[in-house]
């Protein structure tokens, strides 16, 4: 029997919400031929951009990318689970690399909130339609848990008030996909050295401003997913900052409803179909029935958190640090999935040549960085411990 991946609201909830749901996988099963080739990994990420690209400029002409999107940004209107919606079909069809994908889902947001609602008009359907890339600077060097204390600096040509433009200077890493990024949500100093979070802003740079310098990092996997960018004299023009000077603590702290939920979501129904896809290789024995099952419950459990995150926000609630235990769970599960692959088919992930270990070998490591990358887990727990239990001050 093949694992199910039920969906978020109903119509009680969502009104339409059912009739999108079917219409949308009326119009997957329609075209896809013409939504071939799909993700495989390990593919080059060369090869992964690209397809990903295609699919959303074909989601977007058709009009899928632009349902649940303000049509002030070139959007249809509607409830933002429809992105949600679409996001976990199009990852459980493995039309994307979930991974990938969910930067729309990060960054688009901010832009909206943030930015004038002329650039947010000309540069946020570029982003869903696939014809560019952004990027999130944020980790440097030397602040990856501890944002706050970032260190990249930028300084206003003149008054800080009236000043037509920023200089910036300084370092970010991890910046997931910099290498393929027509724009960057870059998060600077702007207040005194120890003003953590208070003096902090976020502007939007274009990547091919002089002075900006990406050099890719190898992951574990042989991918070159995220790179370090360094910043020399770049300048950028006043209009292109994202919130109130000293505001990008709360243009960061915007991201995380939209990064604990729908993000999540896709992820979750990508690992289903994981797991369906190990169990159809694996033996057909106790073993596995065992092995899968522990991996589906862990599954189950947190898609229950999950769906249960999305009708609040739904509902106009605010999240906060009870997503921690999502992701926590989420980082869990993924990599308990991979374990079980590696005991189910000995020797493959390690040995084997073959296209399809070199694809569970290629997720296997992958799935080490989920307890990382988000926010670790040990700074998670930290966040449940003091937040949530009272077990003592943030400091
Ligand atoms: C695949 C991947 C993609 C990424 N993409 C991006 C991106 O696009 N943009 C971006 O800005 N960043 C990105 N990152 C960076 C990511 O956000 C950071 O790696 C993460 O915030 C941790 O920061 P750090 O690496 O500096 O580790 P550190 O913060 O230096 O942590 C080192 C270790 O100390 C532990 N630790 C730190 N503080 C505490 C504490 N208070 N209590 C207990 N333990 C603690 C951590 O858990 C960790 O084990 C990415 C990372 C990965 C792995």
């Amino acid at each position: 029997m093949p694992l199910s991946n039920s969906s978020i609201l109903d119509s009680r909830e969502v009104e339409g919400i059912a009739e999108y749901r079917s219409q949308l996988h009326a119009w997957l099963d329609a075209h896809a031929d013409e939504l071939e080739p799909r993700y495989a990994p390990p593919a080059t990420l060369d090869d992964q951009i690209a397809q990903m690209q295609r699919v959303k400029s074909i989601l977007f002409e058709a009009g899928w990318m632009r349902f649940g999107w303000p049509e002030r940004v070139g959007g249809w209107g509607g409830a933002p689970v429809l992105r949600t919606e679409l996001g976990a079909a199009i990852s459980e069809r493995d039309l994307v690399n979930p991974g990938l994908f969910s930067l729309v889902e990060v960054l688009a947001p901010t832009l909206i909130d943030f930015a004038s609602p002329e650039l947010a008009a000309e540069v946020v359907p570029r982003l869903l339609a696939g014809t560019e890339m952004w990027c999130q600077g944020f980790s440097e060097p030397n602040s990856g848990s501890d944002l706050a204390s970032l260190g990249c600096r930028a300084t206003p040509d003149g008054d800080a008030e009236t000043a037509s433009r920023w200089v910036i200077n300084g370092q970010k890493v991890w910046t997931s996909l910099a290498q393929y990024s027509e724009r960057c949500v870059l998060l600077t100093r702007t207040g005194p050295g120890d003003s953590r979070h208070r003096g902090i802003t976020a502007f939007f740079v274009d990547m091919n401003t002089p002075g900006i310098t990406v050099r890719p990092l190898e992951m574990i996997n042989g991918m070159h997913e995220f790179a370090e960018v360094f910043f020399d004299d770049v300048a950028v023009p006043a209009g292109r900052m994202l919130g109130p000077l000293n505001g990008g603590w709360g243009v960061a702290m915007s991201i995380l409803p939209y990064e604990r939920s729908s993000c999540f979501w896709q992820r979750i129904a990508y690992l289903y179909a994981r797991l369906q896809k190990l169990l159809d290789v694996a033996p057909d024995d106790d073993r596995t029935a065992e092995v899968v099952g522990e991996v589906f419950v862990q599954l189950h459990a947190l898609r229950a958190r999950s769906r249960a995150t999305q009708r609040r926000l739904a509902a106009g609630e605010t999240l906060g640090a009870e997503t921690s235990i999502e992701k926590v769970l989420l980082s869990t599960v993924e990599q308990a999935l991979y374990d079980a692959a590696r005991r189910l088919l000995p020797g493959v992930l390690e040995m084997d040549d073959g296209a399809a270990a070199e694809e569970w070998r290629t997720e296997y490591l992958y799935s080490r960085a989920a307890t990382i990358y988000g926010g670790t887990a040990e700074v998670q727990r930290g966040i449940i411990a003091r937040r949530l239990l009272d077990l003592g001050s943030d400091q």
